[in-house]
């Protein structure tokens, strides 16, 4: 063992491999960063000699210095390589949060690329030459399609509740029911918010019950704000009762300065139930009931980029506006394109937007789909696998819609050569990584989170596990 370790080539005598040259030249890799990594790979390879878990050449051959060099590469390329990288999403949850929620329209890549590869108007008025706002692009076509008084754009909807908390009810009560204190995607807990914003959280009702006499009951010289959350990643059932924003607004209108407030989670511009799915109000319907503000995400039924957007009165929305942390939250330009390039498509073509095309998209295409993948899969697999095609339900995702199916179309894999954990794992490590669901002993793709380009690349995925 001593005798084979010691064949192993220096770093200083690779080094002077012409491949080794030639490639660092060839991929503009400094001779430092080239080195470094050549002695990472070569300490490796002696770990494994040593470990008698190295089924290589042998050192002291011409191939061991060719495979060392490959190796060697292929560390190099792993570090140049992009982690954030696609995915495929064969699950069929439209709004995926682990996957990156809604895909944005090809009109907001558009205007996505033009703005961030070029200078903007973002905060100057053309027209005078003056200092502008950021806010002025998106807040007309928001109020449009809303038909608030004002808008404005922050982060994320976490930080839009955040800054409507420290702005309008900082050291105030806000009367939130019990019912309602959710936590989504277990990072963001409306309590947790509260106190971070020093708002003073006041409860009331139960967990399944909240009457208007609680809210009447909680209501003192110190309340800033009644607070509605949406109950968006779980349904309570049964015995239930909750107090609606319209009788909210009623209540309000006895006091002074009481603001209604409703944290909507996924703002819905578009009317999904035209297509029977879910039961969500428009923004606008929710509006009209005189709501003092509203917050939603950019990202979710709306399916834009990630953003807070926040709509309601005008006396209420230029005060947040004005407020230190509203510069602190600010969205940049890349995000005020894509939205607003999403809310041009809501003007005009709506079901071009990916996560309404998606949603609305009839059993139909998904079939024809299904048998596109089908075909392509079953001339690659052979007898490895067991295809079929079925009738399945697919869920919206994101803390939407819950408890809402829409019937979808999937092909279910039963791999004989592998375990299904193995094929699975096989697809998500793969060159483009594929995220599918598991049913019974077989992998399951719901096609309708999957585009036709993505059959072939998923066809090449499969070719590389089951190569003929
Ligand atoms: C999703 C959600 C949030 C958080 O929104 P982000 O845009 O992810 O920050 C807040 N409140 C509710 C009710 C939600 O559903």
């Amino acid at each position: 063992m001593k005798q084979l370790l010691q064949k192993i080539p220096a770093v200083h005598e690779l080094q002077k491999h012409p491949d080794f040259i030639n490639w660092i030249a060839k991929q503009n890799i400094s001779l430092e960063k080239g080195t470094q990594a050549l002695r990472i790979t070569i300490d490796k390879i002696r770990q494994n000699l040593r470990k008698k878990n190295w089924n290589g050449a042998l050192p002291g051959t011409p191939e061991f210095i060719e495979e060392v060099l490959q190796i060697w590469q292929d560390e190099i390329k792993k570090k140049y390589k992009h982690k954030l990288t696609k995915v495929i999403n064969a699950s069929g949850t439209v709004l995926h949060t682990n996957l990156g929620r809604a895909r944005l329209s090809k009109n907001a890549l558009l205007h996505m690329t033009e703005i961030a590869s070029s200078y903007s108007n973002l905060e100057y008025q053309l027209a005078n030459g003056k200092r502008g706002s950021r806010h002025s692009h998106i807040e007309e076509i928001l109020t449009d399609i809303t038909h608030a008084e004002a808008a404005m754009v922050v982060n994320n909807n976490a930080a839009a509740v955040y800054l409507i908390l420290k702005a309008l009810a900082w050291q105030k009560e806000v009367v939130v029911s019990r019912g309602q204190l959710v936590e989504i995607g277990g990072s963001f807990r409306i309590s947790a918010i509260m106190e971070e914003s020093g708002a003073i959280l006041k409860e009331v009702g139960t967990t399944n019950k909240t009457h208007m006499y609680d809210y009447e009951q909680a209501i003192s010289e110190q309340t800033a704000m009644l607070m509605k959350v949406h109950t968006s990643n779980f349904k309570t059932i049964g015995f239930t009762e909750s107090v609606s924003a319209k009788q909210l607004v009623q209540l309000a209108k006895t006091q002074q300065n009481l603001i209604v407030y409703e944290d909507l989670g996924s703002g819905v511009l578009y009317d999904f139930s035209i297509h029977q799915i879910g039961e969500e109000p428009l923004i606008r319907q929710i509006l009209s009931d005189g709501i003092d503000l509203v917050s939603f995400s950019g990202d979710k039924l709306l399916g834009g980029p990630q953003a807070g957007i926040i709509v309601g009165k005008k006396k209420y929305i230029d005060q947040l506006k004005k407020h230190q942390l509203a510069r602190v939250l600010r969205v940049d330009k890349m995000t005020i394109a894509a939205l607003e390039a999403t809310l041009l498509d809501y003007m005009q073509t709506p079901e071009e937007i990916p996560v309404i095309r998606d949603l609305i998209v009839s059993v139909d295409v998904l079939k024809k789909r299904a048998e596109k993948l089908y075909n392509t899969l079953f001339f690659i697999v052979k007898n490895n696998c067991t295809l079929e095609i079925m009738d399945i339900t697919s869920t919206v995702g994101g803390g939407t819609m819950p408890g809402t199916e829409i019937p979808s179309i999937g092909l279910t894999i039963q791999p004989h050569t592998l375990s299904v954990e193995t094929l699975r794992e096989r697809l998500r490590t793969g060159q483009i990584p594929i995220v599918c669901r598991a049913w019974k002993e077989r992998l399951l793709f719901d096609v309708r989170t999957i585009t036709e380009e993505e059959i072939s690349l998923i066809g090449n995925q499969f070719q590389e596990i089951f190569p003929s």
